[in-house]
């Protein structure tokens, strides 16, 4: 068996994996094994510890690997590396920025806008974002069994204003292939129901997610497909994500993409205008770019609204109109996303 070498500084070699699961199941979930693996100097150390007793850490390797090693500024590296800045209390910030509990009229189904309701398809992420505005979600209370789905398939089967089901969570694909098929089967019966949008952040974190048993209930539905990956940084899209949107468009399914606008990630004309290029590169439009949701814990990502604003009207500069993502804000009690 050949041993996982740990070199500071650089990634251990990929062990081999043979499918999406054994990839999460190794993730990286301890400070000490992501520092190490990147080599962070031990300073980093104690503020990744802090945070991650908020909010685990969770790094599969696939995604490990498009970060620069020794390089604390990198742009992927500060998605997932917990700082002790994420102790701070800072006033404005809150557990729920968007005031979902106030939508929930069923167990594990979201309602917040007309003709479409969102599922919590799955309580687990592939990884750990520690900007994410759910990192406070009480995901233990709103896992359904297959008998609760019923409920939430009640909900929609009696609403025949309901066009769309967005399968959200989490992270929606990392439930079953088998769950994920039962479900799109339920909700492919309800003749109301057109569309199918899967918010989704795993085809880009472990691509290998793509794989046969995906494509075969995702192409078997007759409700219209479309999914909305999350990137936020052109480096996250090497070659094998690439490979994993081909496979998705083969099947008729519809790429988009929302980002959210970072401090020290993606916050430069440059970076914005090259995440443009490099999606539509891998057949992906950009779709939304969210400002930051004022969650606890992550205050230290957020850019002012003035300064938004003067980045995308210098982006319309750089680049054709179709590539060009709106910008937004969620506003909790708003009929739809605010447009800034
Ligand atoms: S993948 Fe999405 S839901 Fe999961 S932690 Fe990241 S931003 Fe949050």
């Amino acid at each position: 068996m050949q041993e996982n070498i740990i070199i500071a500084g650089h990634p251990a070699p990929a062990q081999v994996s043979t499918s999406w699961q054994q990839q999460l199941s190794q993730a990286i979930r301890d400070p000490d094994t992501l520092c190490q693996r990147l080599g962070l100097g031990a300073q980093w150390l104690p503020g990744a510890q802090a945070g991650h007793r908020l909010f685990d850490i969770c790094v599969p390797d696939a995604y490990l690997t498009r970060i620069k090693p020794n390089d604390p500024n990198d742009p992927l590296l500060r998605q997932v590396l917990p700082i002790g800045d994420e102790t701070l209390a800072s006033p404005g910030y809150v557990t729920d920025p968007l005031e979902e509990a106030d939508h929930r009229p069923i167990k594990g189904l979201i309602h917040k806008y007309a003709n479409r309701v969102l599922l919590i398809a799955s309580p687990a992420c592939a990884i750990n974002c520690r900007y994410c505005f759910r990192r406070h979600f009480p995901y233990s209370e709103h896992s359904p069994s297959r008998a609760q789905w019923q409920e939430a398939l009640a909900y929609i089967r009696q609403d025949t204003s309901i066009h769309e089901a967005i399968l959200s969570g989490g992270d929606p694909l990392a439930a079953s292939d088998r769950q994920l098929a039962w479900l799109t089967e339920q909700l492919a019966s309800i003749p109301h129901l057109k569309r199918l949008r899967i918010h989704t952040r795993l085809p880009v974190v472990i691509p290998d997610r793509v794989d046969d048993a995906l494509l075969a209930w995702l192409s078997a539905t007759r409700l219209q497909t479309v999914m909305v990956l999350h990137i936020n940084h052109a480096n996250e899209i090497d070659q094998t994500v690439v490979d994993a949107c081909t496979r998705l468009k083969q099947k008729g399914v519809t790429l988009l993409n929302q980002s959210v606008l970072l401090k020290g990630v993606n916050d430069s004309v440059p970076t914005l205008a090259a995440l443009s290029e490099r999606l539509f590169e891998a057949g992906i439009l950009p779709y939304y770019l969210h400002v930051f949701d004022p969650v606890q814990g992550a205050a230290h990502f957020d850019i002012p609204d003035a300064e938004a604003k003067a980045l995308v009207t210098q982006l319309l500069e750089h680049l054709p109109g179709f590539l060009m993502p709106r910008l937004v804000r969620e506003i909790p009690g708003k009929a739809s996303k605010t447009p800034l």
